[in-house]
């Protein structure tokens, strides 16, 4: 089930006070509670009042609520790793309520998806963004009607303007009414005798809007963002739908993000490892100086405090987690090779084929396998 708009819910307008919002809280929590409404759908409709004043009642939640809709990025959006690739997908989906209501009534519009790609420091630091959006608005030649103007929509004569058409069918078992959505004025009652020639008789025409989106810094994979008022057209005059703005972060060279972490691994060579040294490691933000302590083991992890995402609802940063992998060197000279052998002798870890040693060799010539 989606979640109706929770300034829908209780009846206010965006803009609406923290008293007017307590207030339509009242009267609609009073109105639905179980206890005195015994209607079958009263319990949630409570619930549902409930969740709204929640957020709305609380600051933080209810700035968080304006920016990022009803925020459940796995919920009814396909969300997870694999959307690369995916650039521009445009979807309608909410369908504007599921409430059996009057057909004239106010609607809002329907609320509209919109899939971005964006790459992976944008997602980090944010950025002014301009999304291009195909989007069906009202026709301005006749005003939605669909009728060429000066012209006037007729009664349908076929269902005589009820939208709907009793079809009869002779049976063995007798006569059969059923009744049928008219398909002459498809279900409005009404036929447009001279079609608008700039909509086609649709009401509605398509254009490309451009509209600015602040990508905000922090942001992560499949999260979205709401974009209030972009949606499709209202119906009878009701609001315009809401804009998700739904991004798809790519993946980063080096860098791997887990939640507000920035994970990467970095090469070390042996001696380095074993001594000690201090390296410089990339960030997000730039190039920092990270200790190896002598002794370090393949594998280990340090941690650079305050180095990772910044929470993109403001709870402050995550860190950077540096794996270190110990790179065997593979292009010697014949004076490092030499070095390493001596250096295994001493510590007295050789295979025995490779030692040059005396001892070594007197070995193998007692065990009489030159
Ligand atoms: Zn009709
Ligand atoms: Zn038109």
């Amino acid at each position: 089930m989606n979640k109706r708009d929770y300034y829908e819910v209780l009846g206010v307008s965006k803009s609406a006070s923290k008293e007017e919002i307590k207030k339509a809280y009242r009267t609609l929590s009073k109105k639905f509670h179980p206890d005195i409404n015994k209607d079958a759908n009263a319990s949630e409709k409570f619930q549902e009042v409930k969740d709204a004043y929640e957020v709305l009642s609380d600051e933080q939640k209810r700035a968080q609520y304006d920016q990022f809709g009803h925020q459940d990025p796995n919920q009814g959006f396909g969300g997870g790793a694999d959307g690369f690739g995916f650039d521009d997908i445009f979807s309608t989906f909410f369908g504007g309520g599921a409430r059996r209501r009057d057909p004239n009534a106010p609607r809002k519009g329907d609320d509209l998806q919109y899939s971005m790609t964006i790459d992976f420091m944008d997602a980090v630091f944010g950025k002014e963004a301009e999304v291009e959006i195909p989007k069906d608005e009202t026709c301005g030649t006749c005003d939605g009607s669909g009728a060429k103007p000066g012209t006037k929509k007729k009664t349908c004569p076929y269902c005589e303007g009820s939208g709907q058409m009793n079809v009869t069918q002779d049976t063995p078992f007798g006569r059969m009414v059923n009744r049928r959505t008219c398909q002459h004025c498809e279900g409005s009652g009404q036929i447009i005798e001279e079609k608008c020639t700039t909509c086609r008789g649709q009401g509605k025409v398509r254009k490309i809007n451009k509209i600015k989106v602040t990508i905000p810094a922090g942001v992560d994979d499949g999260q979205q963002l709401r974009v209030t008022g972009q949606g499709g057209p209202g119906v009878n005059g009701g609001p315009a739908g809401d804009l998700y703005v739904v991004f798809r972060v790519k993946p980063h060279k080096q860098f791997q993000r887990e939640g507000d972490d920035i994970y990467l691994e970095i090469s070390i060579t042996y001696p380095q490892a074993a001594l000690g040294d201090e390296i410089e490691v990339p960030t997000v933000s730039g190039k920092v100086k990270l200790k190896i302590p002598a002794g370090t083991q393949s594998g280990a992890r340090f941690r650079l405090k305050g180095k990772g995402v910044k929470n993109v609802h403001g709870y402050g940063t995550g860190d950077q987690h540096v794996v270190v992998r110990i790179k065997t060197q593979t292009k010697l000279s014949d004076k490092q090779k030499q070095l390493l052998r001596e250096f295994a002798e001493i510590s007295g870890d050789i295979p025995e084929e490779h030692s040059s040693s005396l001892f070594a060799k007197i070995k193998r010539t007692i065990k009489g396998d030159s």
